[in-house]
């Protein structure tokens, strides 16, 4: 992969970053519109634009990082919880076409709520639930 984009200029330093972690595959840095403080994004170096293109290998490469990085980032903003989130395409509100995990903590009063505040249920019978549940497993 060649292609450059917003989140490989960051890595290659060409565009300064609060950076928070570096390994050969991955980097961590501060979101630059924080939602909350401390909201960091943790991405694959390799400019991979949605989660199902990343190789299984380096998406665990990267998840172990949000894995570990999530007490760090909880710690150094004393916050009591967070949100890890990745907007996976366009349609989901991706703006940044190289995929990112968002790791935003979440305090008592910082007045939003659950991923679920984001949507209304959706109304499906027995039928649909068992339809679907099979076309997933049918695309495994
Ligand atoms: P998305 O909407 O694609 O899930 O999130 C993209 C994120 O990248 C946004 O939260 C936005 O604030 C952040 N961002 C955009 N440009 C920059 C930048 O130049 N530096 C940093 N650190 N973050 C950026």
């Amino acid at each position: 992969m060649s292609e450059e984009t917003l989140f490989t200029r960051i890595v290659d330093g060409e565009i300064p970053s609060y950076s928070v972690y570096e390994d050969d595959t991955t980097y961590a840095f501060l979101d630059a519109n924080p939602l909350t403080p401390g909201h960091t994004l943790v991405i694959p170096k390799e400019p991979y634009e949605r989660f199902q293109d990343v190789p299984a290998d380096l998406a665990a490469d990267v998840f172990a990082v949000v894995h570990a990085l999530t007490p760090a980032v909880e710690a150094a903003v004393d916050a009591p919880a967070s949100t890890i989130a990745i907007n996976n395409g366009e349609t989901a509100g991706q703006e940044v076409a190289h995929v990112h995990w968002h790791i935003i903590p979440r305090f008592e009063d910082d007045g939003t709520g659950p991923v679920h505040a984001l949507f209304e249920y959706a109304d499906l019978d027995e039928d649909r639930m068992a339809s679907i549940a099979a076309a997933i497993r049918e695309n495994e």
